[in-house]
């Protein structure tokens, strides 16, 4: 079980966000600093993995269901093309601990990490 992360509140409800699609096990809604015109968090609503390695692991086909709901959201924001990042590790610029995938589409900020 990961520890207590942002995204683990936002799951329960204990902060707000704007939910851009829903299921039964997954959850997106926009990136609080966005570094392109989309970007969108991806997340299983499981605790239990710190990063997409763990999740590949543990349940491959709630990753595939991340990259689907990934896909559907990049159809209605961005005609389609996007890009999934997932910083996995801190020295790879991965800051909470429960595992995201980042929807980007359209131009990168300028230096952006991501
Ligand atoms: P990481 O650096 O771990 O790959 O990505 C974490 C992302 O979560 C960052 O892009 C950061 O802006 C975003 N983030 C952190 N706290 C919040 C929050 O409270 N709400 C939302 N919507 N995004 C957050």
């Amino acid at each position: 079980m990961a520890a207590e992360t942002v995204f683990g509140k936002i799951v329960a409800g204990e902060i707000p966000v704007e939910i851009l699609a829903e299921t039964e096990r997954v959850i997106a809604f926009p990136d609080i600093s966005p570094q392109a015109p989309v970007h969108i968090l991806v997340i299983p609503k499981s605790t239990e993995y710190r990063d997409v390695t763990e999740l590949a692991a543990g349940d491959p086909g709630l990753l595939a269901e991340l990259v689907s709901v990934a896909k559907s959201l990049a159809e209605e924001h961005a005609g389609g093309e996007f890009r999934l990042v997932f910083n996995t590790g801190a020295g790879a610029g991965q800051t909470v601990f429960h595992v995201h995938a980042h929807l980007l589409a359209g131009a990168l900020e300028e230096r952006s990490l991501l």
